[in-house]
């Protein structure tokens, strides 16, 4: 019998890993040439929105994911708002989008005038479930000159946001299935997952559009930052238009062919990525051996278990997860206040959106697995921090 409590048990646990040290949940690192491009960036005086970074990221970006374009924005954010722009999200639309996500992934959907519709995600891979999605849509919708419409608001449904949450790839193949039959298009939010592939292929890559983000607390950051990804040129060329105010190319007139958004990625920030991107490679190796740490510490654990990277992917292992064996708020926060006190930051999954005010206003599927997830997700420290391996 044990006799020392589980909140104890996972601290321990923890600092076994960690040493005593406080520890941050996901700090950036900046171990390369960080300084020296940002340095020259500075001297060459082109730190907005032109410049050789911007170019070289970008090509960087495309080499690393695979898909034939990127295009850098100012953030994950504005890269998911372009994306669905592109996508032909119009005002009125209905986007399907798990409600277990950061409120990002719904807000760029009303930011084009649409509607997040909520779904359900399964605890295999954290993604959107596409199997309660197939029987959810043929019971809700009924198709009309090759548009889903949501029978019971009249709405057409026109898009899946796929979200790789905490950077494990989501069940694509299957939720591609389910886009094929009823017609939606897939954006994909890669926010969470640079450097995560299913089967060999960057997520990101595999629907009609990806997005990423280069915050502060992802995997790679240039401070603020984000990229779209695509293997369509005239999408790549569109977007690339928009983010840079919609003007027409021209030595000295300023004219706007379209309503466009200054969302171009600075070159200064550019230049961070390019320093970090060629350390992914190694942040990724950290990250994996801190996982496999923290696996060999809480398999020998009863009522917790940690996430491990799904079947067919690689993931980043952005966020560590630990995951009860049964939702118990109570116990997730009791287990949430010994982590932290004894400095280790930890926090709980995301308020599913649905339960947020501003989105309780949006249509949702019932979200059962969403609401036990919720309850029994603790995110643990998970930086790439070198020290944290020795
Ligand atoms: C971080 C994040 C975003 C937004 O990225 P920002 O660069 O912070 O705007 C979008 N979606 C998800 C799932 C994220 O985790």
């Amino acid at each position: 019998m044990d006799l020392i409590s589980l909140p104890a048990s996972i601290t321990n646990a923890v600092r076994k890993v960690l040493g005593n040290n406080p520890q941050k949940l996901h700090e950036p690192t900046f171990d390369g040439n960080e300084l020296k491009y940002v340095e020259d960036c500075i001297k060459s005086t082109y730190v907005s929105s032109v410049g050789k970074y911007v170019d070289q990221f970008e090509s960087d970006l495309t080499k690393y994911t695979g898909a034939k374009y990127a295009i850098s924005v100012v953030n994950g954010t504005a890269a998911l708002h372009l994306a669905l722009k592109l996508a032909g999200v119009a005002q009125n639309d209905e986007v399907l989008v798990q409600a277990f996500t950061f409120v990002a992934s719904a807000s760029a959907i009303v930011y084009c005038g649409a509607i997040p519709h909520f779904v359900d995600i399964e605890n295999e891979n954290l993604g959107v479930d596409p199997i309660k999605l197939e029987s959810y849509l043929s019971e809700l919708t009924e198709k009309s000159s090759g548009v889903t419409f949501n029978k019971r608001t009249g709405r057409p449904i026109k898009a899946l946001i796929v979200m790789h949450t905490f950077g494990h790839p989501s069940k694509l193949d299957e939720l591609i299935e389910v886009a094929k039959r009823f017609n939606l298009i897939i954006v994909e939010d890669a926010a969470e997952s640079i450097g995560s592939f299913y089967k060999n292929k960057h997520t990101g890559t595999l629907g009609l559009i990806g997005t990423l983000s280069f915050n502060g607390n992802k995997t790679i950051t240039t401070g603020g930052g984000g990229a779209l990804l695509t293997n369509n040129l005239g999408l790549a060329s569109h977007a690339k238009h928009l983010s840079t105010t919609a003007k027409i190319p021209h030595k000295w007139a300023f004219r706007h062919d379209d309503i466009g958004f200054n969302y171009r990625l600075p070159n200064i920030n550019a230049a961070l990525g390019c320093a970090q991107l060629e350390q992914l490679p190694s942040k990724l190796e950290n990250k994996e051996m801190l996982f496999k740490k923290y696996q060999s510490e809480f398999s020998k654990m009863n009522g917790i278990s940690i996430f491990e990277q799904p079947s067919n992917c690689k993931s980043n292992y952005w966020l560590q997860t630990l995951i009860l064996d049964n939702p118990n708020m109570e116990l997730r926060d009791e287990i949430l206040e010994d982590l932290n006190s004894a400095g280790f930051m930890s926090r709980p999954g995301w308020d599913l959106i649905n339960t947020l005010n501003p989105y309780a206003c949006f249509p949702s599927m019932e979200l059962e697995m969403s609401t036990n997830l919720f309850e029994s997700i603790i995110n643990i420290p998970s930086s790439a921090t070198l020290e944290l391996i020795k």
